[in-house]
């Protein structure tokens, strides 16, 4: 199996740590690092391999250690991937629209040309224009399932047909899949290896203020990514506190709630004066076009309630983006709604 990488990646010889070059051993004191050594809790380095954490994420994904890049947020791994593919000025990469965007900024930030392929208007996935604008310089393909702002999951099927026919990386970016029914990719992992799934811990996970990010690959391309990564990557407090929670949040109640308050809100909205349409949601955000998307994103704001306007973006004319809070929240929001037209 071969891998669209950069040529130079492949020449590249990683930092190696303090802690790397350190083979075992039963040592008690570490004079190896230049660290303090007076113990205050984070005055040591931490892992760079994040071996723990690691082993927990694999347990709780089912996916092994060798398969798994933890980083910074999602946003790291989605650098990281146009750092290993794409040649600036010279590849490019395809991604729907609407989308993440964060998709647009890694592109131009790495100087990439970025081909946006609109959803059709029922925002369902054009696969074969996809693979359409691909060419041989083609190297990743964004597809965001739930997609953001659309909120909507693809099919497997259709997400299937681009990892069989598209010759570079597919990106599935999974940050929404906890709230949807249609599944993961994870499980195809073994039978496509230019198959790369993003998750996050941000979302339904309740950890979006501690930055870690997920990227599933098969082990050469995640290797690859630890080659190319900052040693310390993801810090200590993050680490642990990650191992912590893991096992201590109620992630299950919780995500059962937004379903809940997600399918009340679907159920409310659309006999309010001033929403029109309100999006099928795979997601813990609803995408509501309303009768005024400006007018009633500021009568929000001056009523405490932030929203998303997503009024400007093709395709999504005239709404704005929901997160589903709290039952409370979620009350507030309907009772401001109620109250303007
Ligand atoms: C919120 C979100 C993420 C999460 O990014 P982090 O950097 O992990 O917080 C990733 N992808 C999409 C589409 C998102 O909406």
């Amino acid at each position: 199996m071969t891998f669209p990488f950069r040529k130079h990646i492949a020449e590249i010889a990683p930092y190696s740590t303090a802690r790397d070059e350190f083979k075992g051993g039963d040592i008690s004191v570490w004079l190896d690092a230049n660290e303090s050594p007076y113990n205050n809790g984070v005055n040591r380095y931490p892992d760079p391999h994040q071996k723990a954490l690691k082993q927990v994420l694999s347990q709780l994904k089912g996916v092994a250690t060798d398969r798994i890049f933890v980083g910074n947020g999602s946003d790291e791994a989605i650098d990281l991937c146009f750092r290993l593919f794409c040649e600036p000025g010279e590849d490019n990469v395809v991604a729907i629209a609407p989308s993440y965007g964060m998709y647009g900024v890694a592109a131009a930030v790495n100087h990439v040309e970025l081909r946006e392929v609109q959803l059709r208007e029922d925002f369902s996935l054009p696969v074969e224009e996809l693979l359409a604008v691909c060419d041989a310089h083609t190297r990743l393909l964004w597809v965001c399932s739930p997609n953001n702002p659309s909120s909507n999951a693809f099919p497997q099927e259709d997400l299937l047909r681009l990892a069989r026919d598209f010759q570079g990386m597919l990106v599935v970016d999974e940050a929404y899949v906890d709230f949807s029914e249609k599944g993961t990719m994870l499980a195809h992992l073994d039978d496509f290896p230019r198959l790369i799934v993003l998750q996050t811990l941000s979302k339904a996970w309740g950890m979006a203020g501690l930055r870690l990010g997920l990227a599933f690959a098969h082990p050469v391309v995640s290797a690859a990514f630890a080659k190319i990564k900052y040693p310390y990557n993801v810090n200590a407090p993050t680490q642990a506190e990650v191992i912590r929670r893991l096992s201590s949040e109620p992630v299950a109640e919780h995500v059962a709630e937004i379903k809940a308050e997600r399918r009340r809100l679907e159920e409310e909205l659309p006999g309010i004066a001033c929403v029109k349409k309100v999006y099928p949601s795979d997601a813990n955000f609803l995408l509501v076009e309303v009768t005024d998307a400006n007018a009633i994103y500021d009568a929000l704001v001056a009523a405490g309630i932030i929203v998303r306007n997503r009024s400007r973006i093709v395709g999504c004319r005239g709404c704005l983006r929901l997160t589903v809070g709290t039952p409370a929240e979620n009350k507030r929001l309907l009772d401001v709604l109620r109250t303007l037209s």
